[in-house]
């Protein structure tokens, strides 16, 4: 480890990766943003590799997840959403995750194929299950979790 600048980038490089779905998640339905959303995706983009992982962005392209969300936001948050990642799946999210690299997953719905695939690279972990219907304010409390990543780096 030579100066302060690599161990930066190798501190940078121990975070993990974010993989982030839509509905459920960010949004708490189709007009509104969940509780605390706005502020997590700033500093999940300003923070941490991001990367789509929605039905609303499969094919790499990222447009339609961005205005999706945006409608549902008095705030612009497109500076921020346009950092997000895309990636490319059919039929499985996990065909989409990097699983060489730490990560975490916030979704609220996890397929028996998607689980058994985080079973078989032992990482079920890195899959945060949210559920907006029993903790509206869930997201304020993964920014927390992101801080605190950030923190101990
Ligand atoms: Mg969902």
């Amino acid at each position: 480890m030579g100066d302060g600048e690599d161990m930066a980038g190798a501190i940078k490089n121990m975070k993990p990766a974010l993989y982030l779905d839509i509905d459920g998640v960010l949004l708490a339905n189709e007009e509104n943003l969940a509780i605390g959303a706005a502020e997590f995706i700033k500093y999940a983009a300003d923070n941490f590799d991001v990367y789509w992982l929605t039905t609303h962005c499969m094919d790499g392209t990222t447009g339609h997840a961005i205005e999706y969300l945006q409608r549902g936001s008095d705030e612009d948050l497109r500076p921020w959403l346009e950092k997000f990642k895309p990636v490319t799946w059919s039929l499985k999210k996990t065909e989409a995750i990097d699983f060489t690299k730490p990560f975490l997953w916030f979704d609220d719905d996890c397929f028996s194929g998607e689980k058994i695939d985080l079973h078989e690279h032992g990482v079920f972990n890195s899959w945060i299950e949210v559920n907006l219907a029993k903790y509206p304010d869930q997201m304020v409390h993964e920014l927390k979790l992101l801080k605190s990543i950030v923190e101990e780096g």
